[in-house]
């Protein structure tokens, strides 16, 4: 079918701004609500590339910044309407923030601030420590992880790694307001983001044991079915503790300690001292302690190959944190294990340079950017940004080899590829905005999210309420069975999966071009979950643009 795609929420008026179509069309217009012509250009033929499998045309009209609603024209057909504005994004940051209070476990959700999508307490009975005869634990608060009511310290790490590093790099993130009620512990002099990630490290510090190891998540034994949070009265486990969270929680716990100090002092000093226990548990503990499920359990096990790239990023906090010494040392030890280890690795879950890793399962690039925030000038530092620049400029090798200007290869559209862009994003934005400013990275990280809010073979915003062709069914309980039509705004889905991991997405053809392998299905986990970690780093990159 023809079709011009576009980024349907819209441009900043300085940004680059272009719709694909996939059909040919030699000229076309930008025309405004009154349909007065606004703009006229010629379109370029790209070709036909390996992800999206559409012949396309691109209609480029940077040279147009006026601002207000326009549609694009070409052939007989024409796009959703889409905005050009110097706060065209306000709505969406609102948004992607909010989501994390609408994912908040423990307490209610109050109609005054969730309205329709207010619920009742959940999860709040103490957690059995599985496989210990010890009493049973108080783990209650923080945000549910994804579609599933679990809670898992490293995605939450993560998650909160994103959004304060996003702190770190561009204050306008402490200006974005979305309407959350009072936190417990704060005098009301937090920021709205800092107060938000505050529920959650008050719940990984609850996720941690007096000898400061961390364990690995609470859940109930398996999966729950489709149901309203406070419905699911199903015995909540802590399973065993891991090298891996205890790491990220060191990690996380120094990150949010240089923030949170210029707020309330007695609170970043706790999470500083939490942080060196968990350190200290490390140094005890030098062999890695992976995470299994156990035996006969279904919740999400977020498994990791080994825990170098995480000690490597507690290191690095630390050293960024307090500067003392002897955590660059430890750093710099570690790093050299990422690297031995992605030498010797013979299937990676990730393409390019480890040291850039900012996902959950690997996470030395969360390392990388604290020593870019201590700015030592030193030989790690210079090597952490000319890594930085030859990945950003494999990415922008991807975005030349297809229409949509996608810094994305076919081996990307894994599970998840949604975060495999945001990710991308961000290390094109650190690099643009931190190391090297170019042009052509500003570009790369705009068609990304031109990608992610319409401008693609499927021809839909992946985030809910954001586009006037937003995905709508997102794999997620409460929106499943609240019996209200749209979903919460401001969800990321996880996007197209070559690998059609589920029921439903297995009943796509084979043969489909990566970026067409997607259903707006509530039953498609594999391809329409959502996670707090496909969230944050949206706001990270969005941040850079405020
Ligand atoms: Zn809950």
């Amino acid at each position: 079918m023809e079709k011009i795609f576009i980024n349907q929420v819209g441009f900043l008026p300085a940004s680059a701004k272009k719709a694909v179509l996939n059909f040919d069309a030699p000229e076309f217009k930008v025309v405004d609500g009154a349909g007065t012509t606004v703009f006229e250009g010629k379109t370029s033929h790209f070709g036909t590339d390996e992800i999206s499998g559409e012949d396309t045309f691109v209609a480029d009209f940077s040279g147009f910044s006026g601002q207000g609603k326009y549609k694009v024209e070409a052939g007989f057909k024409e796009s959703v309407t889409f905005a050009i504005g110097d706060n065209v994004y306000d709505k969406l940051m609102h948004d992607i923030c909010k989501c994390f209070y609408y994912l908040r476990c423990g307490a209610a959700l109050d109609k005054e601030h969730a309205g329709v999508y207010y619920h009742e307490p959940c999860h709040l009975s103490k957690a059995t420590v599985y496989g210990e005869d010890v009493p049973a634990v108080d783990v209650s608060g923080g945000w549910h992880d994804a579609g599933d009511y679990g809670r898992y310290s490293t995605a939450g790490a993560v998650a909160v790694a994103h959004l304060l590093y996003g702190v770190r790099f561009f204050k306008g993130l402490f200006d974005i307001k979305f309407d959350i009620p009072a936190v417990k512990g704060d005098n009301g002099n937090l920021p709205d983001i800092l107060a938000e990630v505050k529920v959650e490290l008050d719940f990984l510090m609850k996720m941690q044991r007096e000898n400061g190891s961390v364990w690995h998540k609470v859940t109930t034994f398996n999966h729950a079915p489709f149901i309203m949070p406070e419905d699911d009265k199903e015995e909540l486990f802590l399973f065993s503790v891991s090298s891996i969270a205890t790491a990220d929680i060191a990690a996380v716990f120094a990150l949010a300690y240089s923030i949170y100090k210029d707020y309330d002092k007695a609170y970043a000093d706790k999470l500083m001292e939490r942080s060196k226990l968990a350190y200290k548990w490390l140094k005890e503990n030098p062999e890695a302690l992976l995470f299994k499920n156990a035996e006969g359990s279904n919740t999400g096990e977020y498994g990791e190959a080994e825990d170098f790239s995480n000690r490597f990023w507690a290191a690095a906090s630390l050293y960024e944190a307090t500067g003392e010494m002897k955590y660059r040392e430890d750093a710099l030890l570690q790093k050299e294990k990422v690297l031995e280890f992605d030498r010797n690795a013979e299937k990676k879950g990730y393409q390019g340079d480890v040291l850039t890793c900012l996902g959950w399962a690997e996470v030395a690039g969360l390392g990388a950017l604290s020593i870019l925030l201590k700015q030592d000038g030193d030989e790690l530092e210079k090597e952490i940004r000319e890594r930085f620049v030859k990945e950003a400029d494999r990415l922008i090798g991807n975005a030349k080899e297809n229409g949509f200007g996608l810094c994305m290869k076919k081996e990307d559209f894994i599970w998840g590829s949604n975060m495999e862009l945001l990710k991308y994003m961000m290390i094109l934005t650190v690099t643009d905005k931190v190391i090297k400013p170019t042009q052509e990275y500003k570009a790369a990280v705009h068609s990304g999210l031109d990608y992610l809010l319409g401008c693609n073979s499927m021809d839909i915003s992946y985030v809910t309420g954001n586009g006037e062709k937003a995905f709508k069914n997102p794999h997620l309980r409460p929106t499943a069975v609240d019996n209200i039509e749209d979903p919460w705004p401001g969800l990321v889905s996880g996007g197209p999966n070559r690998g059609l991991q589920d029921e439903i997405a297995m009943t796509l053809p084979k043969d489909l071009a990566p970026m067409k392998c997607y259903i707006d299905h509530v039953q498609c986990y594999s391809l329409n979950e959502i996670t707090i970690y496909w969230n944050s780093p949206l706001v990270f990159v969005l941040a850079s643009m405020m």
